[in-house]
């Protein structure tokens, strides 16, 4: 069947499947395909989508998902649980963060179009198909394999129902730092966040670790986050399982907290993952093969490193760092 039929008002109650989609010819007349895990009740309820490896090279999200699916079963569920182990299935191929296809980035090309090129009919997908008939929406993303990103979940820090109800779910999740955005249009145009924000949808979205591998504490937190989700939402019986956090920071994403690499080099980073930095503070720099500075690079404003590039080979436009600042820690 091709992703264009699948509606998930139309899954049959009382059942539990792994099946396949077609999505776009290949040129030698097989189909790029996507995977979907569905787990429904008999009984009416909440409609929960979690969906993973909209990059090639991060893994936490379709190992997270292959746990739930493998606890949950179909006759202790409420609503339906609708998981997307792998969106982006040609850049898992090539294990890189772009599609090998057309060249694109996934996450920046949301809402997507049904004419488009493969990843821009994946986010058109995306947001129809999975988004839109969501009652909550979770996007797992981790650091892939150039980032070192700490721990986090994401959720609008906004004074309205959709604020509310992502705060809660995040706080159910319990990631060690939870962050929350008080400016979801300054979240980066094209991803599933911030299409969930134009849509006025609640969406959540995970970063983690990364580096091409996945860490066994993560893949417990996360899995754990899901399963809590579903007590949250009421679709699963249970209570929920407390989890450690560690920073609640709020951001409005202002300028100041990103910075990417001018020149080619060798990256050699200064801080630690969760550092405390303030204005003006050295955060390291990228130097050339006799150790003379090309670029330095300091603190745009006060707060934490949430992102770290983890290998020290790097082009112009690579990400280096990620600052977000903070209201509060607990420790
Ligand atoms: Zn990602």
């Amino acid at each position: 069947m091709h992703i264009e039929d699948f509606q998930i008002a139309d899954l049959p109650r009382g059942r539990k499947a792994f099946e396949w989609y077609d999505v776009a010819p290949r040129p030698d007349g097989s189909q790029w395909r996507l995977p979907l895990l569905t787990i429904t009740g008999q009984e009416d309820g909440p409609v929960f989508v979690v969906i993973a490896g909209i990059h090639g090279d991060e893994y936490e999200g379709p190992e997270t998902i292959a746990r739930v699916y493998q606890q949950v079963q179909a006759e202790e569920i409420r609503g339906k649980l609708v998981m997307v182990p792998f969106f982006n299935l040609p850049a898992y191929e090539s294990g890189t963060r772009n599609s090998p296809v057309d060249g694109l980035n996934l996450a920046r090309v949301m809402p997507g179009d049904p004419a488009g090129s493969i990843s821009y009919r994946l986010g058109h997908y995306v947001t129809e198909k999975f988004i839109m008939p969501s009652d909550l929406f979770l996007d797992i993303h981790s650091g892939g394999v150039a980032l070192n990103i700490c721990t986090s979940i994401y959720y609008y820090h906004t004074e309205n129902e959709i604020g509310s109800k992502t705060r809660a779910a995040a706080e159910a999740f319990a990631a060690p730092v939870v962050v929350g955005n008080t400016n979801p249009e300054t979240a980066v145009y094209g991803c599933s966040f911030r299409t969930c924000w134009d849509r006025n949808k609640a969406g959540l979205f995970t970063e983690a670790h990364g580096a091409g591998r996945t860490l066994p504490q993560e893949i417990d937190c996360f899995t754990t986050g899901v399963l809590n989700l579903l007590k949250h939402l009421g679709m699963l019986p249970g209570e929920i399982v407390k989890q450690k956090v560690t920073h609640r920071l709020v951001t409005d994403l202002r300028p100041g907290g990103d910075f990417s690499a001018n020149v080619a080099g060798f990256f050699r980073p200064e801080v630690r993952m969760l550092e405390r930095v303030t204005t003006g503070q050295r955060l390291g720099v990228i130097q050339d093969f006799s150790g003379a500075s090309l670029q330095e690079f300091h603190a745009g404003r006060d707060g934490y490193i949430t992102l770290l590039r983890g290998v020290p080979r790097v082009s112009v436009g690579d990400s280096l760092f990620g600052i977000t600042d903070g209201d509060s820690f607990l420790a």
